[in-house]
Order: structure tokens, then sequence, then C-alpha cells
């Protein structure tokens, strides 16, 4: 049995994490993003890129955020803009996210709703898609600003997942991260982590990845210890 056993129902919803498990290798992606970060604060603020590196630093501990965008969004910076001329503005190809038919194929065979939930931008986590070549297959992209510009695994950012499984919806969840499986999983959703790490503290199933051919269960339904 594999990924594609675990929800059978026409109505069923798939939800997606987008970096790490739609696709791997996303530090290179991350270093590009954070670069044109530096360059526009640098620029915004007319600072030297050393200033512009310490700044973001000290505006991410002001504002208790990993997000940059976030920080900058209570010093009055239009997320919009912000978005374009960072994340939108790296090419995902040279940073070696490009086509993957296997994933594609995955993704095409889930019966169901596939949705993608992401504390990153929506159009960032699009143009991801567009690169891999599964944007089709995905219905709808719920992202920083969808999410009221909080982060998971805060509670309110599952809504969604909670709102289908209190209509009888069958859900599966699919993330990299354990923190957003825990939170899921505690809702009394089918959860799948995706990578190496934490798999013997995840609840629900684990795969190794989701485009590889042996990308099959490689831990079952299991309660936390
Ligand atoms: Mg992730």
């Amino acid at each position: 049995m594999d990924i594609r056993g675990l929800q059978t129902s026409p109505h069923g919803l798939w939800v997606f994490d987008n970096d790490g498990t739609l696709y791997r290798g996303t530090e290179t992606l991350r270093k590009a993003v954070e670069e044109k970060m530096i360059c526009f604060i640098s620029q915004h603020f007319r600072i030297s890129r050393e200033e512009a590196v310490e700044k973001r630093e000290c505006l991410l501990r002001q504002y208790q955020t990993k997000y940059t965008l976030i920080a900058l969004k209570g010093e009055g910076i239009d997320p919009d803009l912000f978005t374009a001329e960072t994340y939108l503005a790296v090419d995902p190809r040279t940073c070696g996210i490009v086509r993957d038919r296997r994933l594609h194929e995955v993704l095409s065979d889930l019966v169901g709703e596939k949705v993608v939930l992401t504390n990153n931008p929506a159009p960032f986590a699009r143009m991801i898609l567009k690169a891999l070549g599964i944007e089709g297959l995905i219905s709808h992209v719920y992202g920083m600003a969808e999410l009221s510009y909080l982060s998971k695994p805060h509670p309110s950012t599952f809504r969604l997942v909670q709102r289908a499984q209190e209509n009888d919806i069958p859900v599966v969840y699919v993330d990299d991260h354990l923190d957003n499986i825990l939170a899921v999983h505690a809702l009394g959703v089918s959860t799948v982590l995706v990578g190496g790490g934490n798999a013997m503290k995840a609840p629900g199933y684990h795969i190794s990845s989701l485009n590889e051919a042996e990308a099959t269960y490689v831990g079952a339904q299991r309660a936390i210890v």
C-alpha cells in the first residue's frame, strides 16, 4: 500500500505543505530569496548590505517571527510589493526545482481535491507548483495572506482542515514538519510525515518522499509514546 490508498473518496481532501513536502532541496531557493530580502531592506532603509543583514535579524526578533515579510509588514511595508521583489524575483529552475513527472503521476492518481497550505506567500507557492509542473492538479493555495499572516502550527491556520473534518469530509494532511503533523493529528485527521527526520516521533504515517518509487509507508499508524 502506498499513499494513493489512504483516501479514496472523490469528495475527500488532500492538504499539502509546499517546501520540503512537494519538493526537496529547499536550501538553495531559501538562500536566493533571503539574498533578495537583504537587498530589499538595504534599498528601502538606504543602508549597506551588512547593516541590512543586522536590521533583518533585529526586526525578526522584534516581531518574534521567522518570516521577514511579517516583520516588514509590521513596519508598514506593502506585503505584495515585498513579495514581488523578493519571493517572486527568483527563478526556481536555477535553484534546481524543475518539472517532476513522477510527482505529477503520484498526485494525478490521488482521488479527491488537492490544496496547498503553506507559510509562504501563495503566489510564491504557485510559482513553485508551476516549475514542478503540477499547478493544474492543485485547486487552491492558502498562503500567508490567506492565513491572516499567522504561521503553521498556529491552530487557526488549520481551520480549513478542521472544517473538512467536522463536515465528515475525509482529509489527509501531508507535511515535512513534525510540529504541523502533531497539531493536525490532534484534530483526528490522517497525517503523513514526509522525509527522513522525526519519523519515530510522528503519529500517523511516514513516507520518505512523494516522488520516489520507494515512497511507500515506512511507518504504520502509531501512537505517540
Ligand atoms: Mg515544509
